[in-house]
This record gives structure tokens, C-alpha cells and sequence, in this order.
């Protein structure tokens, strides 16, 4: 008998992929993002799931990753975007992993591993314009653009892309994005007058794919919707969540009014009441912030954690209702009966739905696939 699970329902990975798909312009190619183990639904079966509903490519942040997939059998194309220097990336480029390059001393790395085994890496030309993370200056575009057309010339690299990543597509309407998308433009001329003529331009994250069919370019790189949730809350969209949490209750028992609950004694209770442990905890991704604020479903209503998240167990508060020892409890779903969602929990723990689902599940409650 399970204790607690992650399940993770491939279909609608598949339903989302497919539904993601039909809303690209013919020729405007998917991605779909797999890093972090994907979202914390688990990288290999995502990735086949979303390769078998038809996604053109796969995106992840590390060289490991990308070997992982790799390793695995995955043969779709897959892009890796986040190396540190000194980072042996041969292997990448022997096993047909597209590299991202930021900079000229990145670039350097690359086609320094290209001529060691003897074969063009495959590189996307990253430009900064205007998230300020990952991605060349504006003054230094030229200069990447320039090494680039040498080490094509030279037959170590092939420019397959030119991209960059939007910081407000979350926000429609955030005047950031019309700035990002000129100045894309503005360093796609630029390349071009370097020579540079990339089969793919991309931009897009799952919000611009979303609600800006003018960031799609070539491709498209989706992450969060894939995972059936929307970056923007509160939109509605066709997508179904695919993560569940589920656990089995452990423990219930009645305590009078005035009872302190959990470490440090944060809640007390307001009146006699039943309280259910739920053996799920920060050792499991439930975050500490979901202190007497997480939602829970169990016994056929929504109810609140009460007391200090602990390691192992969050208890809840059942009022007057019964409730046994080994009923079900749900922290979150798509919510089609009732349960809370992703969205619920990112509220009541003041962070984003990225990241429930991504911290969600450890060693000994494991990932299920349904
Ligand atoms: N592209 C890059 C470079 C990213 O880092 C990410 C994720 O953070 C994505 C695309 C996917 O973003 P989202 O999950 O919002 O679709």
C-alpha cells in the first residue's frame, strides 16, 4: 500500500504537446522544455511522451541533460543552453547536442571541442535584448558574429539558430516585450549583414507561444504549458494538468480548543476539532511556506494545513467531519473534483506554479505514471 505519490498523467503531457502544436502557424516548429527533470515530472518519460505527440525538439539548460536524454535513446534534436567555462562539451557535439553560445569565449569552447572530434557543432547564437541573464550584449553581438562566420568558414560550426529569451511575456501588454521583439529584430538584421542566416529564429517561451503569435519565429520553446499549467494566472486554457500529489492519511485524533499545532506553536486551534496527519513534507517539495495557509483536499472538501510544514508531515485541520486513518489526500491536481491546483498552492506560498511542480517528490514518495 503507497504511503504518498507524484502522479503524472502522460496523456495529457501528449493532449497539451498536441495542443500546443495547433496553435503554430504551419512550419513554426515545438519545443519542448525538459530541464530540471522536466518540471519535476520526470525528464525521459516527458520527453518520449512529448517526441510520440509530435514535439520537434527538445530543450534543456545543461550539457548533462541533454547527455542524459542521449543516453536514454532519445534521438530528437535537443539544445542545451547553460555552460560553465571548462565544461568538456566534445561529447555534446559528437552526440548531435545543439549548443547555445553567449559569448565569444563560449563559442571558442565550442569550436575548440568541434576540431578535436573532428565535426561542425551545432550552435544557436545567443543575443541579450533585454532579460539581462544569459545571452550576448548588444555591444558584443558583432564580435560573436564575426567568430561565428570564421568558425563556419573554418568548418567547425554551423549557425543553426539565432535566439533570445523575453522577461515580461507573463505580463501581456508589458511594454518590455515590443522593446525584446525590436531588438530581436534589430540583431537578426545585424547578423545577417554578418553573413549569418539562421534556419531558426527563436524567441517564444510557453507565454508568448500562448498569447503572441508574432514571438513565434521558427520555433517555439515551451515549457510550463506543457506541464498543462499557464504562466499568466487566471487564464484559461484548453491545457490539462498532468501533476497529482496524493497521500494517505496517517494519523487522526481530536484535540480541545487552545491546542497548539506543529513546531513552535504558530496555530492554535480555534475549537475542538479533528486534525489529520498527512505524511508529506519540506522532505518531499511541500514548501514551508504552505504553514497554516497550504491547501488540501480530503474527505470531499477543501481544507487548510494548520501549524508548521515539517519534514516529513503537514497536519490538517478537519473540523467537525470524519475522517479515517488511510483516506486520501490531495495537495494539488488539475481540479476537475474539487481539488486545489498548482495555481492554488503557488498563491497560498507566494511563489509561482513552476515552482510547486518543480520541487514536488523525492526518493520515497515517487513519481507514478498514470
Ligand atoms: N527558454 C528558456 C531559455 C528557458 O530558460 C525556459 C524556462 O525557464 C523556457 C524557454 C521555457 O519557459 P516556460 O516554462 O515559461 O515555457
Amino acid at each position: 500500500m503507497w504511503q504518498a505519490q507524484v502522479r503524472v498523467d502522460l496523456d495529457a503531457i501528449r493532449h497539451n504537446v498536441a495542443t500546443l502544436r495547433d496553435l503554430l502557424a504551419p512550419g513554426t516548429r515545438l519545443m519542448t522544455v525538459v530541464k530540471a527533470d522536466a518540471y519535476g515530472h520526470g525528464m525521459l518519460p516527458v520527453a518520449r511522451a512529448a517526441v510520440q505527440a509530435g514535439t520537434d525538439w527538445l530543450g534543456v539548460a545543461t550539457v548533462d541533460e541533454a547527455l542524459t536524454l542521449r543516453d536514454a535513446g532519445v534521438t530528437a534534436p535537443v539544445l542545451a543552453w547553460l555552460h560553465s567555462p571548462d565544461r568538456p562539451l566534445h561529447e555534446a557535439i559528437e552526440r548531435d547536442v545543439d549548443l547555445s553560445a553567449a559569448s565569444t569565449d563560449t563559442l571558442r569552447e565550442i569550436t575548440q571541442s568541434a576540431r578535436k572530434v573532428k565535426k561542425a557543432a551545432k550552435v544557436h547564437l545567443k543575443i541579450d535584448t533585454g532579460l539581462s541573464r544569459n545571452g550576448a550584449a548588444q555591444k558584443d553581438w558583432p564580435a560573436l558574429l564575426e567568430r561565428a562566420a570564421k568558425a563556419e568558414g573554418d568548418g567547425y560550426a554551423e549557425v543553426r539558430a539565432v535566439w533570445s529569451h523575453l522577461a515580461c511575456a507573463d505580463e501581456p501588454g508589458h511594454p518590455s516585450i515590443a522593446r525584446q521583439l525590436a531588438e530581436f529584430h534589430d540583431a537578426l538584421e545585424v547578423a545577417e549583414r554578418h553573413g549569418i542566416r539562421p534556419q531558426l529564429r527563436h524567441l517564444a517561451n510557453s507565454a508568448a507561444t500562448l498569447t503572441l503569435p508574432e514571438t513565434h519565429f521558427d520555433l517555439v520553446r515551451v515549457g510550463l504549458s506543457t506541464y498543462g499549467l499557464s504562466p499568466i494566472p487566471g487564464q484559461a486554457t484548453r491545457l490539462k494538468a498532468a501533476m497529482s500529489v496524493h497521500a494517505r492519511v496517517a494519523l487522526v485524533k481530536a484535540v480541545p480548543v487552545g491546542a497548539g499545532v506543529s513546531y513552535g506553536h504558530t496555530y492554535k486551534t480555534l475549537k475542538d476539532t479533528t486534525l489529520a496527519l498527512v505524511p508529506l513534507g519540506y522532505g518531499d517539495g511541500v514548501p514551508r511556506a504552505a504553514s497554516s495557509r497550504g491547501p488540501v483536499w480530503l474527505a470531499g472538501k477543501v481544507r487548510r494545513i494548520v501549524g508548521r510544514v515539517c519534514m516529513d508531515q503537514v497536519v490538517v485541520d478537519c473540523g467537525d467531519d470524519e475522517v479515517r486513518a488511510g483516506d486520501e489526500a490531495v495537495l494539488f491536481g488539475a481540479g476537475a473534483a474539487g481539488e486545489p491546483t498548482a495555481d492554488d498552492w503557488a498563491l497560498a506560498c507566494d511563489t509561482i506554479n513552476y515552482e510547486i511542480v518543480t520541487r514536488m517528490g523525492s526518493e520515497r514518495t515517487p513519481r507514478i505514471y498514470v
